[in-house]
């Protein structure tokens, strides 16, 4: 059986005991933008939230792209999130290649090179990677500055957040200059 048809079957279970009020209005409180990577699924376990509290935001890295900050425009000016985490991870697929790459070897399996070049926003460092979401969406002038936006490294191997902090940043390298 295909998984689709596995996940439909098991659908008819669902629906037999599911809440109708869960169909209500969402009133999420957290919008979290994260990796597509399953490892970060469980949003309700690693962050100690509801599901309905979490506005989830998923693309490969995570990337902030411009489609990416539409939606969190969205989720804090429409559906009412009060907070932005940048949820990032070790061990994230996509630093283990680079775009060129990428695109040279799926030119390569499939004979097309017509999509090419394709963004596939691969990475080296996901520290780096948070600074720059961070940067990216609180300069945003649609995102509304009393929203907190704040960057984390979710550590695949220990379960733990570690919080990437911009500010202290400037500071050292004030400091250094
Ligand atoms: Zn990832």
């Amino acid at each position: 059986m295909s998984v689709i048809d596995q996940a439909l079957k098991a659908n008819r279970l669902y629906a037999q005991k599911y809440d109708p009020k869960l169909g209500r209005h969402p009133q999420p409180r957290l919008a979290v933008v994260t990796c597509m990577d399953p490892r970060l699924s469980d949003l309700e376990g690693i962050l100690g939230l509801k599901n309905a509290d979490i506005d989830v935001i998923r693309t490969g890295g995570p990337t902030v792209t411009e489609d990416v900050l539409g939606e969190l425009v969205v989720s804090t000016r429409v559906l009412g999130t009060k907070e932005i985490m940048l949820l990032n991870h070790t061990g994230c697929g996509f630093t283990t290649f680079t775009d060129g790459e990428l695109n040279a070897k799926f030119t390569e399996v499939t004979g097309d090179s017509t999509p090419a070049p394709m963004r596939f926003f691969s990475y080296k460092d996901p520290e780096v990677n948070t600074r720059e979401q961070i940067r990216k969406v609180r300069s945003h002038p649609w995102i509304a500055k009393d929203v907190p936006v704040r960057g984390f490294i979710f550590d695949v191997d220990t379960g733990r957040l570690q919080e990437v902090i911009v500010a202290e940043e400037k500071k050292l390298e004030k400091m250094a200059a």
